[in-house]
């Protein structure tokens, strides 16, 4: 196990100063793993995100970051990469420290994304080609400038990763940022903010403020008219209050929202590739991922086999300390979510469903202190059962039979949320077919999680509105404009 790095008092990081909440106030990031104190963070008030709105304003509109190049602005990003690059071990503890994650995922998955993230957005809008079309006398082209305010709500599951995925796009395209982590997990995204300052951010560029929803810090956030974009990651319940805040002043929103995505098997898939890589699309990360297979749908002449397979794949993952690479996760978030997860467990019982392994909370003496539970399936529960329809957000998965495939697009497509879709079939016409038919932002078939950061990434329904990502992102961090010239001879 990697040495465990000294945390401190987490302040917010407003116009290149650190500062307490403007009343002193402040609030507890803990271990998940035993409860233990990591840190005394700033519990950011309504002041407080009024003026990281002011620092982010005055470094729009007066400083030099909107009036760089692109290519300038690369070149900064690329040296906050390298910095992420260089303190990725730090980083990657910090994050397991502070929400529990899976050192390996957070080692060789997701800090190198956020290095991705920078560098892919700096070299994208460096290299993107604008549209011109000459007509006659007339020349007819598009501009792309900054949109200017952008303030970014993330969520504590993924956190810097996520957090990068809307800072990164933003700051290439030229805005200034306000960044409010989850209050879970504060301590990535201000050791990300130092990393970035000292790799030559200019100050006000990048403002974060901690602290919860509602009307304190993420009030002014949200329906400040200052503001000019906001994107946001988390609850689909979190994001209508944020469009409500949003809509008197028209500020765009991005939000990207919850999941109950169906996890499709057929019988003529590999099932030496289905088996594994379901079990990691929903016990990954714990259940607790946007895009996680919460809905496995099996082909009902191979349930019996499918499922003996999964089951026991799934009573062998290790769950405990996740500093230690050995284990596949680590806990929950913290205590109210574990109780959520496990009502849910208990509502499946009462809804007539059967638990194949796990349902119960692990609380022998390596994980007694923290908030552990093991891999759980549900079998017996139709898809119009709460269990079926409302995201879990935990290790729980629901088990689903179907004969044909019109049945399982129609399981599949009977749900509040169109975030993701997994298949796993060997059939390629089939596997066409459903990807075109299927209410989802993403379809993977026959694998799981990856991404091409120039496709389009959103949800349908109650997990999201508008998508980001390449072009996508271009439309919503910038103001698109038409230009045209008569030319005279
Ligand atoms: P959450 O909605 O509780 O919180 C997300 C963020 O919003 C936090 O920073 C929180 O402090 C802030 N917030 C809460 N109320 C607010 C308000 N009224 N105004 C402004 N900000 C407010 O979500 P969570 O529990 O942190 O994350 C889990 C959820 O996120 C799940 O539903 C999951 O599916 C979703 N998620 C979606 C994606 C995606 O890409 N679609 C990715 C990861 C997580």
């Amino acid at each position: 196990m990697t040495a465990v790095p000294e945390t401190s008092d987490v302040k917010h990081l407003i116009g290149g100063d650190w500062r307490p909440a403007s009343d002193g106030a402040t609030f507890e990031t803990r271990d998940p793993h035993d409860d233990s104190l990591l840190g005394n963070v700033a519990r950011g008030t309504a002041a407080d995100g009024a003026d990281a709105i002011t620092a982010a304003r005055e470094a729009f509109d007066e400083g030099p970051w909107p009036r760089m190049s692109p290519k300038e602005r690369a070149k900064i990003l690329h040296a906050v990469a390298d910095k992420v690059d260089e303190h990725r071990e730090e980083l990657s503890l910090l994050e397991t420290r502070d929400g529990g994650k899976g050192i390996n995922q957070a080692q060789h998955a997701e800090i190198p994304r956020v290095a991705h993230n920078l560098r892919f957005f700096a070299d994208y809008v460096a290299m993107a080609a604008n549209e011109a079309y000459p007509d006659g006398d007339l020349l007819s082209y598009t501009l792309y400038p900054p949109a200017g305010v952008v303030s970014a709500i993330s969520p504590w599951n993924a956190p810097l990763m996520l957090a990068t995925w809307k800072i990164a796009p933003a700051l290439a395209f030229g805005n200034t940022t306000v960044l409010k982590p989850a209050p879970q997990t504060p301590l990535t995204a201000n050791r990300f903010a130092q990393l970035a300052l000292e790799a030559g951010l200019p100050e006000g560029v990048l403002n974060v403020v901690h602290g919860f929803g509602g009307e304190a810090v993420a009030g002014p956030l949200t329906s400040d008219p200052r503001v000019d974009r906001i994107t946001f990651t988390g609850s689909s319940a979190t994001g209508v209050r944020i469009l409500q805040a949003a809509a008197p002043n028209h500020t765009p929103v991005s939000a990207e929202m919850g999941g109950k995505s169906a996890n499709i098997v057929f019988a003529d898939a590999d099932l030496d590739v289905a088996v594994p890589m379901s079990i990691r699309a929903i016990f990954g990360g714990n259940g607790q991922v946007c895009l996680s297979g919460s809905r496995l749908l099996v082909q009902n002449s191979i349930m019996g086999e499918f499922l003996d397979r999964f089951t026991d794949e799934a009573k062998k993952l290790t769950v405990g300390d996740p500093k230690d690479p050995a284990n596949f996760v680590g806990p929950l978030i913290e205590q109210k979510h574990l109780e959520k997860v496990h009502s849910y467990v208990e509502l499946a019982e009462s809804e007539g469903g059967k638990i194949l392994t796990g349902g119960s909370r692990l609380t022998d003496d390596a994980r007694a202190k923290g908030f552990y539970y093991p891999p759980t399936v549900i079998a017996g529960l139709t898809n119009d059962s709460r269990t079926a329809r409302e995201e879990i957000f935990g290790p729980v998965e629901t088990v689903l039979g179907f004969d044909t495939e019109d049945e399982a697009l129609r399981i599949a497509n009977d749900s509040p949320y169109g975030l993701a879709g997994i298949l796993f079939t060997d059939n390629l016409n089939r596997a066409h077919r459903m990807a075109a038919r299927w209410k989802a932002g993403t379809v993977w078939i026959n694998t799981f999680f990856e991404r091409d950061l120039r496709l389009p990434f959103g949800g349908e329904g109650s997990s999201g509105l508008g998508r980001e990502g390449g072009q996508y992102s271009r439309e919503f961090f910038t103001e698109p404009r038409a230009v045209t010239i008569r030319l005279r001879s």
